[in-house]
């Protein structure tokens, strides 16, 4: 492993944008796709903060187009494109249609808008565009019209500001971006820059604020996650991965950290006062999740909601993680379990996994991670349990990462059929997964060897204390040490 750290002076390459004070602007060629035709259109944007906590853009397209629509709703957020105003295109009547959602009374080449970034909220901060203060996220999934397919961006700077993103920039400070939906720029003054390669994948925390923790209490279980999840899975992630840390710029409830990983990028957001009794070993725990998605969904080329397997799983996978890698043990691992099962039962859970899956966003709660999380671990349990504990989940990852499937093929068919062919792993996908079998741990777990205990206020999930050979197999595999 090589590492190293690079403190970036406050002005870097950027010097000769200095007399620009207060003012961020990028330059941009954009690809417009035309629907019919499929052709794509490139074109130039231009985008600058004219006063803090709003940008301006200025978008010079090279063939004119007459309807542009903005991200309305997104991760649950609604009404994310009522930020965009002031929207015009060249010298046409502009109607909004929607909110986002602009149409011109002809073809127009220019456009350009404003967007306001100043108010983030505890729901959406970690899934939206915002500049607070002296720093912020752009998120070009919300900062440009849909239609955008690929563009290339130049950023010009506030006086003293930075910016860091997984996407490299080119010799004229440029960046390709071809899944604007997936690029993600971090902003603001005094940026700190730790990168290093881990088993030939580069990794990058980018941090700003002032914190508790030091670089390598995020950078050393960054890498052990980075190692882990390689092993997992089989695959190298290509590109470089950017985990980037900021202070919340919103209060928020108990839960002092926001978090969401989007193509490469692990946006981060943490309260700086947080009581953590650890502060490495809560970034390994907030790791062990959000570094798996760099590869599950974002490095599979599938379709579809499929949310049980790459939320419910990984949350699974994450906790195994964890306990392999000793920042939880055994009896923790039995004890998050519990906890989960708990909130399940909160639920009146009537859906299929597949059904919970496509309402993510349209219910409250968490039943998508709360089923799919204990439907993983009792898909675990059966396949130890038949293989002797020889198989497990985990060694599923390497079968999803090594099959061949065609572009965009449904996620829901490819896991159902990575999950496994058995009758007996058959009936369970059908019955979880297809079916809506609610989950049952009192009644399914004593064959394990484990009860669940529910006469207290929360539930206890215990090893029972008289257990035959097939049992102690399954659970010595699982962690249990006797
Ligand atoms: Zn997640």
């Amino acid at each position: 492993m090589i590492s190293l750290k690079i403190l970036v002076p406050a002005t870097g390459g950027l010097q000769r944008f200095r007399q620009i004070a207060f003012r961020l602007t990028f330059l941009i060629l954009v690809c417009f796709g035309d629907v019919s035709a499929k052709v794509d259109v490139q074109s130039r944007v231009a985008i600058s903060i004219t006063k803090p906590g709003e940008i301006k853009v200025e978008a010079e397209l090279l063939r004119p187009i007459n309807s542009w629509s903005f991200r309305n709703a997104y991760a649950g957020v609604l009404g994310i494109a009522e930020r965009v105003e002031d929207f015009r295109a060249n010298d046409a009547v502009i109607t909004k249609a929607a909110p986002g959602e602009f149409r011109s009374d002809r073809d127009a080449n220019k456009i350009s808008y404003k967007v306001r970034l100043s108010q983030p909220t505890p729901a959406d901060v970690s899934h939206v565009s915002w500049v607070v203060g002296d720093r912020g996220f752009l998120m070009f999934a919300d900062l440009l019209p849909l239609e955008v397919t690929n563009l290339s961006a130049e950023f010009v700077m506030p006086t003293g500001w930075m910016i860091e993103s997984s996407i490299p920039r080119d010799a004229n400070g440029q960046y390709e971006v071809t899944e604007p939906e997936r690029a993600v720029f971090f902003v603001g003054r005094s940026l700190t820059k730790t990168s290093s390669t881990v088993a030939g994948m580069s990794l990058e925390i980018v941090l700003s604020g002032t914190w508790p923790f030091k670089e390598p209490d995020a950078l050393k279980p960054a890498t052990r996650m980075m190692q882990q999840y390689l092993a997992l899975t089989g695959f190298r992630l290509p590109g470089k991965s950017t985990i980037m840390i900021a202070p919340l710029p919103v209060v928020v409830g108990s839960i002092k950290w926001r978090a969401e990983t989007r193509g490469s990028t692990v946006v981060l957001l943490i309260d700086p006062n947080a009581s953590f009794r650890n502060w490495r070993g809560q970034l390994g725990v907030i790791f062990t999740h959000e570094l798996l998605h760099l590869w599950v969904p974002n490095s599979l080329k599938v379709d579809g909601d499929y949310d049980w397997f790459f939320e419910g799983f990984t949350l699974y996978t994450a906790l195994r993680t964890a306990l392999e890698l000793r920042i939880i043990n055994f009896k923790e691992f039995l004890d998050t379990l519990a906890r989960v099962y708990d909130s399940y039962l909160s639920y009146a859970d009537d859906l299929s996994l597949i059904e919970v899956s496509e309402r993510r966003w349209t219910t409250p709660g968490s039943l998508v991670y709360d089923k799919g999380m204990l439907v993983a671990f009792l898909y675990d349990l059966m396949i130890r349990k038949e293989s002797g504990g020889k198989t497990k989940l985990a060694d599923r990852y390497r079968d999803l990462f090594s099959r061949h499937v065609t572009d965009k093929a449904d996620g829901n068919e490819v896991i159902i059929a990575v999950l496994g062919s058995t009758p007996a792993v058959r009936d369970f996908t059908k019955s979880y997964v297809e079916n809506s079998t609610k989950v049952e741990l009192e009644r399914i777990l004593p064959a394990y060897g484990l009860s669940l205990d529910s006469t207290g206020k929360s539930s206890q999930l215990r090893v029972r204390p008289k257990l035959n050979e097939d049992q102690k197999l399954v659970l010595r595999s699982l962690g249990l040490h006797n």
